[in-house]
C-alpha cells in the first residue's frame, strides 16, 4: 500500500483543506498557516518524500508541478509576481515528508530567505 501522508489524506478528503486545483497528478491547496496573502501548496498525488527523492524518470512530473504553480498563481491574480519555494530536508526547513511547492504572493518578497 502507498505511504500515507498529510497530503495524501488531503487528496483523499480525509482531512479538510481548501483545494483550489486538482488533476490526475497533483493538487493545489491553500496553506493552513499562510506566510503571505496568497500561500498555496502544489503537491503531487504520489507521496514522493522530497525533491531529493525525485527520480531521473520524473522530469515530466517535475515540469508539470512547475506549470501548475504558474497556473494557480495566474488564477489567484498574482500579476505582480510571486515566489515558488521547495524546502528539502532538515536544513531546508521541510516539515512534511511529501514533496510540495510553495507558491507565495501578494506582497513583496525579501532576499535572502531566513
Ligand atoms: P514545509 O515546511 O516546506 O514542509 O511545508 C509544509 C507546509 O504545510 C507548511 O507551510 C504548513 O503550514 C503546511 N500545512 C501543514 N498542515 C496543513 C494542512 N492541514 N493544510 C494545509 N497546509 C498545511
Amino acid at each position: 500500500m502507498a505511504r500515507e501522508t498529510l497530503f495524501t489524506k488531503i487528496a483523499a478528503r480525509e482531512i479538510p483543506a481548501d483545494i483550489l486545483y486538482e488533476d490526475d497528478r497533483c493538487l493545489a491547496v491553500r496553506d493552513i498557516a499562510p506566510q503571505a496573502p496568497t500561500h498555496l501548496l502544489v503537491v503531487p498525488k504520489e507521496p514522493i518524500e522530497s525533491i531529493d527523492a525525485l527520480e531521473d524518470g520524473d522530469p515530466a512530473l517535475a515540469g508539470h508541478l512547475l506549470l501548475v504553480c504558474k497556473r494557480v498563481a495566474a488564477e489567484q491574480g498574482l500579476t505582480g509576481g510571486y515566489r515558488v519555494v521547495i524546502n528539502c530536508g532538515d536544513d531546508g526547513g521541510q516539515s512534511v515528508d511529501h514533496l510540495h511547492l510553495h507558491v507565495l504572493g501578494g506582497r513583496p518578497m525579501t532576499w535572502p530567505p531566513g
